[in-house]
């Protein structure tokens, strides 16, 4: 049985079929439910009076209270226009209509008293506005300072009348027969706890608010609700997994103990501490572990998943390692030997080139035992590779691998679901983290290893570029190697592919002394792994590239990053590409090129790069910037439910609605008790609701 919430909005009075057909496809909007959810994007404000000798052109709306001195037609046929001279007791202004003349000359009296609302536009001295909004004055209306709402529509619908106006109109008549139905969504305690206006006022409010300060608190309590039921979602989904499926309990240390006494080449950084303890008391729990580690590139990362290997393999279980690239797998794996070899323990890499004759004594020793560390790439989620006792899995750069990839691996030991680490080296801000990731367990090396020197980063505009190449060829007499990066966007791939091509045999001009490699995107794999191979060995010394290095290659005599076209990068990837330098002992530096004339967004992302390293501040820039919808990931996620709550300035709300949520969960994690009903019901709508957007889209 539809419920009113569900009832189309044609049979709204004031809407009909045929506007009710254009708000569909326009708005996306088809239900009452729906189009309540149609919140204004902003408010504008009523309660404030301009005198006419106040106005001027820099303001977006005015509002006067004036009386008409007189009316006038001007112009002939099409070229008709309606103008009112109007006065009040600082000066005297116009107003014009180039439609609907009749009616408004009809409407108006010379001699009586409005309120005119419009933006003012400058003419000379004076100042006009072109179809105002317009009001007889009466003192009743005088005192009804409201906040008006301004919605968002669009062209189609201005023409059927169904600008902001139109739309407040409708909206008004819904929400008066709406306002008995609504009914309240979170329990009381919560309500009481946080302050909450009721769900049904917090609707009145958003859309006809009566002052800012029930405004306010109607935004809150809206904002709140939406993080309170995806939080709701992601933490039962926690719940419901950590209940289920058990976790192999991986307690031995004598490993760990001995790699600390004998090899460990450095000390640990805190952060590097305190993340293997937080993995090591999942290990051990009996739960199984799913845990996020986020670390910004060079923050260390690897040697925290070898000691998390360590454990697992002292206490009877392996441990594989997934990286997205087959350089990245090898690079790991040279990495990791190394400390494999110092403890005796075996070691091997599996990647889409390894021989069959490989691959299958690999899988050999897997499931007889004899091989206690796998590293490698995608090849490893498949089927035949399968191990006697996986206990940990641990994932390199998250952002390439997909839910439904953590989840094949989980499928790798029969007894236990192994314990998941997922690494990533893009920060992102903690709000987004606990709504794309709300589900895992989230730990932050947020600490760089000591005695790094910060990278430099300068920002030069292209023509300084004869001064760059200078300082280019003095680090590389200084023994250096050098990246030039270019980017490659699908839209403009010829065009940018051009320019790569371009800079390459600019490059070579300059640097005839020395050799340069290129590597692009429309490079056979091959070929593309020679050219690296080569920058790796140090035979060239110049690396002109796409946005291919991006990921993780580590050449640490690499000490100079030449970002071309950097303005049009994002921040994330610059960030990312920055931090392929700065891995050696030397002094590195980043150098962004960029044109002269910049837009604003970015002159913020190339002055945000150059004022700091730290990723995580840029993360927070960068969601700003570009909103969270933009961002990896978010489409599966949580984000989407968002109308009105918003991941970068709302933080302090996710907090609180995430608390609420936990606690809810603790005290009742099926949602039994009477008091939580309401949460229930609102989850289950929400389902329903899921299911229609689909089909829409
Ligand atoms: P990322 O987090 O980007 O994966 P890596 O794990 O590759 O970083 O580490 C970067 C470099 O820093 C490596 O050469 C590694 O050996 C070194 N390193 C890691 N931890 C420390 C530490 N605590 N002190 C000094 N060097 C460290
Ligand atoms: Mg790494």
């Amino acid at each position: 049985m539809p419920g009113f919430f569900d009832t189309k909005i044609e049979f709204l009075r004031g809407v009909g079929p045929q506007k009710a057909a254009l708000i569909n496809k326009e708005l996306n909007i088809f239900t009452f439910g729906e189009l309540l959810q149609h919140y204004p994007f902003r408010y504008e404000d009523r309660t404030k009076f301009y005198k006419i000798n106040q106005i001027n052109g820099n303001l977006e709306h005015v509002q006067v209270i004036a009386k008409v001195r007189q009316l006038e037609t001007v112009g002939l046929a099409r070229k008709k226009r309606l103008v009112a001279y109007i006065e009040d007791d600082t000066g005297e202004m116009e107003l014009t209509w180039f439609k609907g003349i009749q009616w408004v000359a009809k409407k108006l009296l010379p001699g009586a008293i409005y309120i005119f609302f419009g933006k003012p536009n400058q003419y000379g001295r004076k100042f006009s506005i072109a179809h105002p909004e317009m009001e007889p004055l009466t003192t009743a209306q005088e005192e009804k300072s409201s906040f008006q709402p301004v919605y968002p529509t669009t062209e189609k619908l201005r023409v059927k009348y169904l600008d902001s106006k139109g739309i407040s109109r409708i909206m008004a008549t819904l929400v008066q027969n709406a306002y008995p139905q609504i009914q309240e969504t979170l329990p009381d305690d919560v309500l009481r706890r946080f302050n909450l206006t009721a769900k049904k006022d917090a609707l009145k409010q958003i859309h006809f608010p009566d002052d800012p300060e029930r405004l306010k608190r109607a935004r809150f309590r809206l904002k709140f609700e939406e993080f309170f039921f995806v939080q709701l979602r992601l933490l039962k989904l926690k719940l419901t997994r950590t209940e289920k499926f058990k976790g192999q309990v991986l307690t031995q240390i004598e490993l760990l103990n001995q790699f600390y006494k004998d090899h460990l080449p450095f000390d640990l950084t805190n952060a590097q501490k305190r993340v293997i303890r937080e993995s090591y008391n999942d290990m051990r729990s009996g739960k199984q572990m799913n845990r996020l580690i986020q670390g910004d590139v060079g923050s260390g990362k690897t040697i925290v998943a070898f000691i998390c290997a360590l454990i697992a393999i002292s206490s009877g279980a392996q441990t594989c390692l997934m990286a997205p690239t087959e350089i990245l797998a090898t690079q790991h794996f040279e990495g990791l030997k190394e400390f494999a070899d110092m403890m005796g323990l075996r070691i091997d890499l599996l990647t889409g080139s390894t021989k069959k004759s490989v691959r299958k004594r690999i899988h050999g020793e897997l499931l007889n035992g004899q091989l206690h560390i796998l590293i490698g790439t995608h090849a490893l989620l498949e089927d035949v590779v399968q191990f006697q006792n996986l206990g940990l899995a641990i994932v390199d750069e998250q952002h390439r691998f997909g839910v439904a990839q953590r989840a094949k691996l989980w499928a790798k030991n029969k007894n236990y679901y192994p314990h998941v680490l997922v690494m990533t080296a893009t920060p992102i801000p903690r709000t987004l983290a606990m709504t794309l990731y709300g589900d895992l367990d989230i730990s932050v090396i947020d600490e760089l290893p000591a005695g790094r020197k910060p990278i430099q980063t300068i920002h030069r505009f292209d023509k300084d570029r004869l001064k760059v190449f200078g300082f280019m060829k003095k680090e590389i007499e200084l023994g250096r190697q050098i990246y030039v990066v270019y980017p490659l966007i699908e839209d403009s791939e010829k065009m940018d592919l051009k320019s790569l091509m371009d800079g390459y045999e600019s490059i070579c001009r300059a640097f005839p002394q020395y050799p340069v490699s290129i590597v692009h995107g429309n490079m056979k794999p091959a070929d593309k792994e020679f050219e690296m191979q080569r920058f790796v060995k140090n035979e060239t010394k110049i690396m002109v590239a796409t946005t291919v290095i991006e990921v993780g290659v580590n050449v640490p005599n690499a000490s100079v990053m030449v970002i071309e076209n950097a303005e049009r990068f994002g921040l994330s990837q610059l960030h990312q590409l920055r931090g392929r330098v700065g891995r050696g002992a030397e002094q590195s530096y980043c150098i962004l090129m960029s044109k002269y004339e910049l837009s604003k967004d970015s002159r913020v992302r190339l002055d945000t790069m150059v004022r700091t390293n730290n990723g995580f501040e840029i993360a927070d820039v960068d969601l700003k910037l570009r909103g969270p919808g933009d961002l990896m990931g978010t489409q599966q996620s949580g984000v989407a439910d968002l109308l009105i709550a918003d991941l970068s300035k709302d933080a302090p709300i996710l907090t609180m609605a995430r608390d609420a949520a936990q606690a809810l969960i603790q005290e009742d994690p099926n949602l039994q008790l009477p008091q939580n009903a309401m949460v229930l019901r609102q989850i289950k709508n929400q389902k329903k609701h899921a299911v229609n957007w689909s089909r829409i889209s």
